[in-house]
């Protein structure tokens, strides 16, 4: 071989390894190394493919000197296939000097495309076959044993460069989604490394503390418990056990603490190690979950014990106290007395087994097992009833219905509608200690029947209004108080009224009184 090929043959190698090493692109690479190859082999045609990690085809990656027709016909060449199947499965380059007499199922495209010898390249890395670089000769070009170790060589280095561009675009794939991971969580996350210093805030972290990960990003922990000092309740208990819970990780202890700014929120801290494969510590890793509403929740739960425990009691009271008075031998009883406290006993056995029917539909709901038995039902006659039903009770309301002429029957459950109707008539009248009326309307909206309920009493200040349908959840103000309740009733009635696939909303204004909506499906004709 002369010297000029030689320094050219270096050249060339120096070449490919400059491309691998300054670009990640593989296109790039591929397309420069083809060319480099092609030039200093002195050669006008080739191809580079490579090899489907799923199905082991061949995908043409990339070509040079080859009519549209010839790479349409090999865009995808079988693992097994011929010529370039043998060379992957023998890991070797395969040199065909004369394609004529070669028995090769491909050789009539070649021919036709004036390609006389050719070499079949396996582009290897780390003894796996990822591709394969084809030369074609058009002049019949003998290759020499020189050629051979030369592209062999450049073999190995477009290999190694495919090996990378993978092992790049692999660690790329996992930190994408690992990324989209730690953007998802709904927990905050924060990593800290051996060294005391944090290395990684997920978003929901950063909101959770108010704090940008930048801020947090290479700070030490002791830093971080200053900056949160004044965030938090009670900073010197908490910061004092969280340090010790940071310090007994392999019981991956809980600290639950108060956040005051940058808004009042319940949070629990739960600490947990960080090994690497071989069981190496790497630092720590701290879950934030937002506890507020768990919290929130429990005391509602427990308030709603007393609650019931004194609205079971009240009730209970009344009833034995009239019923002693209605036993006494030594006291006459006129009728009209008598007839008094038996409506008495009466109204508060209801009241009582009304408590205990919400409570038996909250257990239910909780255990998701509150059905409705929906059927074509005629809500007229419904709002008709309950208007007239609670008209009777009170005095200092005027309880009227205002219906359409006509109203269309709705697909609901005859009992849990009357249900739900009945607690917004009697939060109505609970809610407006001073009377004045309470308007029954319905109305057709699309496929539904929107029923309203109206009054003029109390009304619900904005935050009250977001949180009512919520379960357990009362007014706790001392107007609201006074009436008693057991802060079940709205939250049945959403879970009713949703059973039916409607929706419950309110609308009011403090002291100028609320409006509570529910919609209910409209029967379809089917139904009749
Ligand atoms: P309760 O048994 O306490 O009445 P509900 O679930 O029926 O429970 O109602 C929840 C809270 O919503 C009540 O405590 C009350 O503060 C408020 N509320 C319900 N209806 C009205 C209304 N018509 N006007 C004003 N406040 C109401």
């Amino acid at each position: 071989m002369s010297e000029r090929t030689r320094s050219a043959e270096l050249a060339a190698l120096t070449a490919i390894a400059a491309q691998v090493n300054c670009t990640q692109d593989l296109d790039e690479i591929l397309r420069g190394a083809l060319q480099t190859t092609l030039e200093v082999i002195g050669e006008e045609a080739g191809e580079i493919f490579l090899r489907d990690e799923e199905s082991g085809d061949l995908i043409l990656h990339t070509h040079q000197g080859v009519s549209e027709g010839f790479i349409a016909a090999e865009a995808v060449v079988g693992a097994e296939e011929c010529l370039c199947g043998e060379a992957i499965r023998s890991g070797r380059l395969l040199a065909v000097p004369d394609l004529e007499t070669h028995p090769a199922r491909s050789r009539q495209a070649c021919l036709r495309e004036g390609f006389h010898s050719c070499i079949r390249l396996p582009l290897l890395a780390r003894g796996q076959v990822l591709g394969l670089l084809n030369i074609q000769s058009r002049q019949g070009r003998c290759f020499t044993p020189e050629d051979e170790e030369l592209l062999t060589a450049i073999g190995h280095q477009i290999g190694i460069a495919i090996a990378n561009a993978r092992l790049i675009e692999d660690a790329e794939k996992r930190r994408a989604t690992l990324d989209s991971v730690m953007h998802s969580l709904v927990d905050g996350l924060i990593l800290v490394d051996r060294r005391g210093r944090i290395a990684y805030v997920n978003p929901c972290a950063e909101e959770m503390l108010g704090l940008p990960a930048q801020a947090l990003l290479g700070q030490t922990v002791e830093a971080v418990e200053r900056e949160m000092a004044g965030r938090v309740a009670r900073p010197e208990q908490v910061i004092a056990r969280l340090q010790a819970a940071a310090a007994d990780l392999q019981n991956r202890p809980t600290v639950e603490f108060t956040l005051v700014a940058p808004s009042a929120r319940s949070l629990q801290a739960r600490f947990f190690p960080i090994h690497d494969a071989g069981g190496g510590h790497l630092g720590l890793g701290l879950l934030l979950r937002d506890i507020t509403r768990e919290k929130e929740l429990d005391e509602m739960k427990s308030q709603l014990l007393s609650t019931v425990s004194h609205e079971l009691r009240t009730p209970l009271a009344s009833i034995k106290g009239f019923a002693t008075t209605l036993l006494r031998q030594d006291v006459e009883w006129d009728e009209a007395t008598r007839r008094e406290f038996l409506a008495i006993i009466d109204e508060e056995s209801d009241r009582l087994s009304e408590l205990i029917g919400n409570l038996l539909d909250m257990s239910r709901l909780e255990a998701g097992t509150l059905r409705v038995e929906p059927e074509a039902t005629d809500l007229e006659r419904l709002i008709q009833e309950t208007a007239a039903e609670f008209q009777v009770m009170t005095h200092s309301h005027l309880i009227r219905a205002s219906l359409p002429a006509s109203l269309p029957l709705v697909w609901a459950d005859p009992r849990r509608a009357r249900q739900v109707l009945r607690n917004l008539v009697e939060n109505a009248i609970k809610y407006s200690p001073q009377g004045g009326p309470i308007t029954l309307s319905a109305q057709v909206q699309g496929d539904s029947v929107q029923v309203s309920v109206a009054d003029r009493g109390i009304g619900l200040e904005p935050q009250q209004l977001e949180r009512i349908f919520d379960r357990f959840y009362q007014v706790d103000s001392a107007s609201t108080r006074r009436v008693g309740g057991s802060g079940l009733g709205l939250s049945i009635c959403k879970a009713i009224v949703e059973a039916h696939g409607g929706r419950i909303w309110a609308e009011s204004r403090p002291g100028q009184g609320s409006t509570f909506h529910f919609t209910l499906p409209r029967a379809s004709t089917g139904d009749l």
